[in-house]
Parts: structure tokens; C-alpha cells; sequence
């Protein structure tokens, strides 16, 4: 019997794995310097949570989640996003008395049950932060800044930032309206799925890839003709603020994100470099989720990247190669060699050897193919003198080192160019 892994369910492998790896360590070190700390939140949630969060009238509600019956008969669905647990573990920990804003980042598999294609996965890596308790444009300023210094560190600058506003309490309702009342003189015109959602989310409309609806959306009233007073200056502040910081920007009337909960400032990364899948990353303000999940008035903003789409725009990162290789012939040479090369590992030396008993040859075939930059040979002769020869792999020069002295010694080679 032999096992496959699930449709749209990938392993990422070493030689794939270091350029993720480069993205989440870049994303900490920027999040962490603009005072974000990371929360873990769980893999999976009573349904309830995500059908209120993120909106039952959504695509992630209505046919991507993974929900099932656990042994208690308890609606537990396999999580589709971060903001909707990360609010709930707000609410849950009244974090909102610990300090006036909340800086929060997250990162780990989400899972949604749609069309397998090349960048879209049924299980997918996601980075996230979410800021909870400020609705000043500052905070959406410095998190698209952020936003742009984890890509720019990454390598990853051939994208365009759009940004959007979508309107509060006050002028989003309205808006709405107007737009339903648009979309249905143009029924006719719009996909099936569009025509459901003119009912329960008209602007997600603006969101559909179908030419006939794109035709109709393209002509639709804009949100940004609709904002009151207050979400005007409010987004003018946050182009003003981009401009200062040099983060180039578009405004994207037809913006509106598929999720019920955006508020204001909605905003989206694309690359024209992954053909449909275009989008890397995307968040928004989402000024009245906190209170509609049952929490104290929260304005709050927040995004999330998909690390397939990022790390497959980054160069390609070659896996660590070992510093040096250690030949043992035998034995009676790996014995006293042992604690030599646990020792220089604990000092972060990367030593490798061969674990298959193979002769001298096909020892240094195996450095060959590992791409060790050095490689020490130990055996018999090498035990009685206390001398090994060490062997630079690219010039083929070798150099006596005394192995009572190992330790310190190869160290100080290796730090040499
Ligand atoms: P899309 O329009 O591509 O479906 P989305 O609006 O559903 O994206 P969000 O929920 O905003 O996406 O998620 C943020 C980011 O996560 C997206 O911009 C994308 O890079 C990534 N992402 C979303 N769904 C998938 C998926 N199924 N596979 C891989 N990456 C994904
Ligand atoms: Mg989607």
C-alpha cells in the first residue's frame, strides 16, 4: 500500500523549505523591531466563530472551510484565516487591559477547501498581524510599511500595493445600497455566483474575475465617491502618510476583499509574475469585528501574506553545505572522533560524516556530492601520529592539523575566507 498526499496538500522539501524559512525570519525581525509579538493560535475553532467573523455570506463561509464533528458532536472547523481566532483570543484574555493597542503577529497553515491550482492550495502558510485598538491612520500607515520591508528584505519588489477605502458604520450601509440598487439593473450580466451575491454581498461582486462581471463592476459607483466626511480625511491621512515614507501605492476603486468584516482602509499586494494567482498579500481595517464578536468597540487593523506566492517570487536559496566532512576509516576511528564533532557542532560548526562504512573514496565522493568545503581524514595512521590531513575541496590544497587541537583549530580555518 502506498500513500499520496491529499489534493491540493503539498510537502515543502529542503531546496523549497530555505526560501519560507528566509521569509519567516525576515517577517519576525521586522515585526518584532515595529513592536509586534507573536500569538499562536489554534489550528482549529468552533465553526461558529469563523461564520460570524469572517461573514456567512462569504466564499471562505459558504464552500472553503473544513468542518466537521468532533467525538462530542462539537462544530469544530480547521481554521481559514488568523484574524477571526486572534480576535477571539483578544476578547478571551482581555488583552485590551494590558496595554491601550495590541500588536500581534501569527503565522502557520490555513485551510480552505477550493480548486486545487498552481499558488492555491487546500492547505496553505499564511504570516499575519493584526493591531487592535486604534483607528488613528498612523497604524495603517506603519503596517503596509511593514508590510513593504518584509517584501523588500525578501527580495520581492516587482509588486504593486493597491489600497481602498471602504467606508464606515456610517457611509458603508449607503453605499451598499447604492451599489445593489446598480448591480440590479445589470442581473443579466453577471455570473450565477454573482448573482446569488447581489443579494447577500454586492460588493464582493467587484472582487469576480468573470469577464461579464468585470464589464458591469467596471462602470459600478466607486466607494470612495460615497465616504463621509470623516473616512475621506481619514484615508487622505493614510495616503499622506504613505507618500512621507515613500511606499509606492495605487488606489484600486474596485478593492473591496471578499470578507464581510473590512472597514475603511482595504488594501491588496499583486505581482503580474503568478498569472491568475495574483495576489500575495491583503488585509484591511476591520473597525467593528471586535465588538460583533462579542468584545468592547476595538478599531483594528490587520493583513496576511501568503508565503507559497511570496517565497515562490524569491530566488531560489541553495540548503546549507557542510563546513567539513569527516572522513573516519573505521571504527577505531569514529570512537575517539565522536565527542570531537559533537563538540564543534555545539559551537555551531556544520560537520557531516558517513554513516554506510564506506571506504576512503567513496567517503570523499560522498564530501563531493555534499558540497563540504573541507574534509578531514582520519584513520589508522592519522590516530598513531595525531595529525589529520584537512583537505580544502575547491583548491585541493591540504594542511596538517593536530587532533588534540581539533576543536580549536578548525574553527579558526573555518572563519578564514
Ligand atoms: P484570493 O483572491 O487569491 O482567493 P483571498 O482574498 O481569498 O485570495 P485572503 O483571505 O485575503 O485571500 O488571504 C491573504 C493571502 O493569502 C492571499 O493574498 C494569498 O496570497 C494567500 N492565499 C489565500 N488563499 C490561498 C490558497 N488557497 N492557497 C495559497 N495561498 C492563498
Ligand atoms: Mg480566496
Amino acid at each position: 500500500m502506498r500513500f499520496q498526499s491529499i489534493r491540493g496538500v503539498k510537502d515543502i522539501l529542503p531546496g523549497e523549505i530555505e526560501a519560507v524559512q528566509r521569509l519567516e525570519q525576515a517577517a519576525r525581525s521586522v515585526f518584532e523591531s515595529f513592536g509586534f509579538s507573536e500569538i499562536r493560535i489554534p489550528i482549529f475553532e468552533v465553526t461558529e466563530l469563523f461564520a460570524r467573523g469572517i461573514g456567512a455570506a462569504t466564499d471562505i463561509v459558504e464552500k472553503e472551510m473544513y468542518t466537521f464533528e468532533d467525538r462530542d458532536g462539537k462544530k469544530i472547523t480547521l481554521r481559514p484565516e488568523g484574524t477571526a481566532s486572534v480576535v477571539r483570543a483578544y476578547i478571551e484574555h482581555q488583552l485590551n487591559l494590558k496595554a491601550p493597542v495590541t500588536k500581534l503577529y501569527y503565522l502557520g497553515p490555513m485551510f480552505r477547501h477550493e480548486r486545487p491550482q498552481a499558488g492555491r492550495f487546500r492547505q496553505f502558510y499564511q504570516i499575519g498581524v493584526e493591531a487592535l485598538g486604534t483607528d488613528r491612520p498612523v497604524m495603517d500607515v506603519e503596517v503596509l510599511a511593514m508590510l513593504t520591508a518584509v517584501l523588500n528584505q525578501v527580495g520581492v519588489t516587482a509588486v504593486q500595493l493597491e489600497i481602498n477605502s471602504l467606508g464606515d458604520a456610517a457611509c458603508r450601509p449607503p453605499y451598499r445600497k447604492t451599489l445593489k440598487a446598480y448591480f440590479k439593473t445589470h442581473l443579466a450580466q453577471l455570473c450565477e455566483d454573482c448573482r446569488r451575491r447581489h443579494e447577500t454581498n454586492p460588493m464582493r461582486i467587484m472582487d469576480c474575475k468573470q469577464e461579464g462581471c468585470m464589464a458591469v463592476t467596471a462602470k459600478a459607483p466607486s466607494p470612495l465617491d460615497h465616504l463621509c466626511g470623516e473616512c475621506m480625511a481619514h484615508f487622505q491621512q493614510v495616503k499622506d502618510g504613505l507618500n512621507r515614507l515613500k511606499i509606492p501605492f495605487i488606489v484600486n476603486e474596485r478593492l473591496v476583499r471578499g470578507l464581510d468584516y473590512y472597514t475603511r482602509t482595504a488594501f491588496e499586494v499583486t505581482t503580474t509574475k503568478l498569472g491568475a494567482q495574483n495576489a500575495i498579500a491583503a488585509g484591511g481595517r476591520y473597525d467593528g469585528l471586535v465588538e460583533e464578536l462579542g468584545g468592547p468597540p476595538t478599531p483594528s487593523i490587520g493583513f496576511a501574506m501568503g508565503v507559497e506566492r511570496i517565497a515562490s517570487l524569491m530566488e531560489r536559496i541553495e540548503t546549507p553545505k557542510p563546513d567539513v566532512f569527516f572522513a573516519l576509516l573505521g571504527e577505531e576511528a569514529v570512537r575517539p572522533m565522536l565527542p570531537v564533532i559533537v563538540r564543534l557542532r555545539g559551537e555551531g560548526v556544520r560537520v557531516e560524516m558517513d554513516y554506510s562504512g564506506g571506504g576512503l573514496k567513496k567517503q570523499m565522493g560522498l564530501a563531493d556530492k555534499l558540497g563540504a568545503r573541507y574534509t578531514l581524514i582520519i584513520g589508522e595512521n592519522e590516530l598513531k601520529s595525531g595529525k589529520a590531513i584537512l583537505r580544502n575541496m575547491a583548491d585541493k590544497s591540504q594542511t596538517e592539523l593536530s587532533l588534540s587541537e581539533l576543536t580549536q583549530l578548525l574553527p579558526e580555518r573555518l572563519r578564514k575566507p
